[in-house]
């Protein structure tokens, strides 16, 4: 089995081998065809089986499948539990799209907001974040998810052991209820 074959651009396959990768795990052989069929996919693997390729993959080709608008609006959100977790899942992110048209960034909190601030307002495809600090600046009217087009919620049972049930439910409610869920 290949990235190639189960249905990756040659432009995400490049970038892949780039980080040292021939065959899928099997998490991701079981994950990429169906995200890319557009399926609401819930997910369970250890950690370091590759679930983090396991959706970002598939997400990119998706994104890239269609054109960028102008004004880049966020189009995918993928939340994760800790700022650890959201500087690697962004880092995969980077690294996948490096031959691709799409623009990413993540945010947590504990840090000055400036930057991060900065970043969205040039316009991302893809953002990445802790719940906390991503309802601070939408209350901060810094952006919206109402073009959000896929949801990630990464170690979704870690985020709800740690109490962010209440956050969650509040980003839902400002999403499109027709959009793609991986968790
Ligand atoms: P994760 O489970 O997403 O945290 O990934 C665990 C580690 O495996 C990371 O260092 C990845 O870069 C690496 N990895 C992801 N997919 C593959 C693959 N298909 N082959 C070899 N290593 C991989």
């Amino acid at each position: 089995m290949s990235f190639k074959s189960l249905g990756l651009s040659d432009a995400l396959v490049k970038a892949v081998e780039q980080k040292g990768y021939t065959t899928p795990s099997p998490i991701q052989e079981k994950a990429i065809p169906l995200v890319l069929e557009g399926k609401d996919v819930l997910a369970s693997a250890q950690t370091g089986t590759g679930k983090t390729a396991g959706f970002t993959l598939p997400m990119l080709q998706i994104l890239n499948q269609s054109p960028q608008k102008h004004n880049r609006p966020i189009r995918a959100l993928v939340l994760a539990p800790t700022r650890e977790l959201a500087a690697q899942v962004h880092e995969n992110v980077r690294e996948y799209s490096e031959f691709l048209d799409i623009k990413s960034t993540v945010i947590f909190g504990g840090v000055n907001q400036n930057p991060q601030v900065r970043t969205i307002r040039s316009g991302i495809d893809i953002l990445v974040a802790t719940p906390g600090r991503l309802l601070d600046l939408i209350d901060q009217k810094v952006l919206t998810l109402k073009n959000v087009e896929i949801l990630v919620l990464d170690e979704a049972d870690r985020m709800l052991d740690m109490g962010f049930l209440r956050d969650i439910k509040k980003l839902l409610a400002m999403m499109p209820t027709k959009k793609q869920s991986l968790l």
